[in-house]
C-alpha cells in the first residue's frame, strides 16, 4: 500500500570519502522532504558479505592510487564492456548466495547505488530472484565527467548523471533517453542549505577573525602534495618584512594520519590548524576565502556551493581528470600540480588580485547546484509511487545464461 514506510538501501563503498558522503546526502534529503515514509540503509554489501577481492575493495583501491600507474592500467584496462563483464560475472557466481543474503536481508523495495562496481551483480542478484520489476534499482554517478563504464548498466531504472558529459557516456552506453537524468552531484543538506555565518563559523573554529583563509586537503584520504604545499604556503603568506601573516591555514588531512602527526609536528610562521577527518565540512568550507585540493567531484561540488575559488593540485587518473578542465573551463578555479606556484596563486589573492578571486567565486557559485540531492530524491519518489507488476515468479537462470546476462 502506498503508506506503508519503503525501505531504501543504499550501495556503497568507503573508496575515499566521496561516495559515502553521496550516500548520506541522499538519506537526508529523504529524511527532510518525506520524514518516516522510508527507511534508509547506507551499506557496503560487499565488505560484509562476500570474501576477496570484494570484501578488500578498500584497502586495494588505496594501494593502486597510491601507484598511479597501476590504477592507470586497472581503470582503463577494465573497460571494455566484455573485460568487466566477465570479471563481475566470475565474481557474481562466486559470491552469489552471500550477495543475496546481503541484500535481500533490507527487503528493499529500492536499491540506489552510488558505486561504479555495485551496478552487475546486485541487479543480476534481482533478477534471479524475480524482483527486477517490484525493486527499483537506480544508480547516481558521483564522477563529474571521465567515469568508468561499470556505472552503466542498461537494466537501470534510473541513471542520474551530474553532468551533461555524463549523460552523453550514458546514452553513448546504450541507456535510453528515459533511463538518464541530470541533477548535479548530490551533495549532503547540511551543506546545500546551510545558512552560515563566516564571523561566527570563525569564532566557533577558534579561527583568526580577520585574517583571509586558505583550506588545504586531498579529499578523505589526504591524497596529492599537501605537505608541500602546506610549506609553500607558509613561506609566501608571510610577509618578511613587516614580520606578520597574510593570511592563515586550514589542512584537513582527512583518514591521512600520518600525514596529520607529520604536519603537527612542524613549526609554522603563520597561524595553521592541522585536523585530521571532519564530519561538518560545510563549516570549515563556509569559514574560509578558497580551497586546494585534489579533483575528487565531492570536495568540488561542496566548494562551489560555497562559492570558494578551487586551485586543484592533483587527480586520480581515469575517474577524475575530467574535473579539471570542469572546474578551470567554468571558470571556476585553477589548475597547477607545483606546490610554489599554488602558494604564488593564493598570496595573490589574499593580497593585489582580489578582485580575480572574487570573479572566481561568482563563477562557482553559477556551477552550484545545491538542489541536486533533492531533485534525485523527488525523482525516486515519483518513481516508488507508480504502480509496480509484482508476484513474478522466481528463476534461476543457468550459469551460463547468468555471465551473458553480466556482458550484455
Ligand atoms: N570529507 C570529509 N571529511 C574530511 C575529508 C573529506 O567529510 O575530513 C569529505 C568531503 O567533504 C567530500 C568527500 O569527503 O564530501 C571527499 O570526496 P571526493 O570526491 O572529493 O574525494 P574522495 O575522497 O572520494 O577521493
Amino acid at each position: 500500500g502506498a503508506n506503508r514506510t519503503k525501505n531504501v538501501l543504499i550501495l556503497m563503498s568507503d573508496t575515499g570519502g566521496g561516495h559515502r558522503a553521496s550516500a548520506e546526502a541522499i538519506r537526508d534529503a529523504f529524511k527532510i522532504e518525506f520524514g518516516d515514509e522510508y527507511k534508509i540503509f547506507v551499506k557496503d554489501v560487499w565488505k560484509e558479505y562476500t570474501g576477496w577481492p570484494l570484501n578488500d575493495m578498500e584497502n586495494q583501491y588505496k594501494f593502486m592510487v597510491k601507484h598511479v600507474q597501476l590504477w592507470s592500467v586497472a581503470f582503463h584496462g577494465t573497460s571494455p564492456r566484455w573485460i568487466h563483464g566477465v570479471y563481475l560475472a566470475a565474481i557474481a557466481a562466486f559470491y552469489a548466495k552471500e550477495v543475496e543474503a546481503g541484500l535481500m536481508e533490507y527487503k528493499p523495495d529500492i536499491i540506489i547505488s552510488v558505486h561504479p562496481m555495485m551496478q552487475h551483480i546486485p541487479l543480476w542478484v534481482l533478477k534471479w530472484q524475480g524482483l527486477e520489476k517490484k525493486v527499483i534499482f537506480v544508480t547516481v554517478i558521483t564522477d563529474l565527467n571521465t567515469c568508468h563504464r561499470t556505472w552503466f548498466h542498461p537494466r537501470v531504472k534510473r541513471c542520474y548523471c551530474p553532468s551533461e558529459e555524463v549523460s552523453k557516456r550514458a546514452l553513448l552506453d546504450g541507456l535510453e533517453q528515459n533511463q538518464v537524468r541530470v541533477f548535479g552531484l548530490p551533495v549532503r543538506p547540511s551543506f546545500a542549505r546551510a545558512i552560515l555565518n563566516k564571523d561566527d563559523l570563525r569564532v566557533e573554529l577558534e579561527l583568526d577573525p580577520v585574517l583571509p583563509a586558505v583550506l588545504l586537503m586531498g579529499g578523505g584520504e589526504g591524497m596529492g602534495p599537501v605537505k608541500k604545499t602546506a610549506k609553500a604556503l607558509a613561506e609566501s603568506l608571510f610577509d618578511k618584512e613587516n614580520g606578520k601573516a597574510l593570511g592563515q591555514m586550514i589542512i584537513i588531512c582527512g583518514r591521512n594520519k600520518a600525514l596529520a602527526s607529520s604536519l603537527e609536528s612542524l613549526e609554522w610562521k603563520i597561524p595553521v590548524k592541522v585536523r585530521g577527518f571532519e564530519t561538518q565540512m560545510q563549516k570549515w568550507m563556509g569559514a574560509c576565502d578558497c580551497i586546494i585540493t585534489k579533483a575528487g567531484p565531492g570536495t568540488i561540488a561542496e566548494a562551489l556551493i560555497r562559492g570558494l575559488p578551487i586551485i586543484l593540485n592533483d587527480y586520480i587518473p581515469g575517474q577524475e581528470k575530467g574535473n579539471v578542465p570542469y572546474v578551470v573551463g567554468n571558470g571556476a578555479g585553477v589548475f597547477t600540480r607545483s606546490p610554489k606556484e599554488t602558494a604564488r596563486i593564493v598570496a595573490g589573492w589574499f593580497t593585489n588580485n582580489s578582485d580575480e578571486r572574487k570573479q572566481i567565486s561568482e563563477n562557482a557559485l553559477k556551477l552550484a547546484q545545491p538542489e541536486a540531492v533533492f531533485d534525485i530524491v523527488r525523482d525516486i519518489h515519483d518513481l516508488a509511487c507508480q504502480p509496480s507488476s509484482s508476484d513474478q515468479k522466481k528463476s534461476i537462470p543457468p550459469s551460463i545464461k547468468l555471465i551473458s546476462d553480466l556482458i550484455d
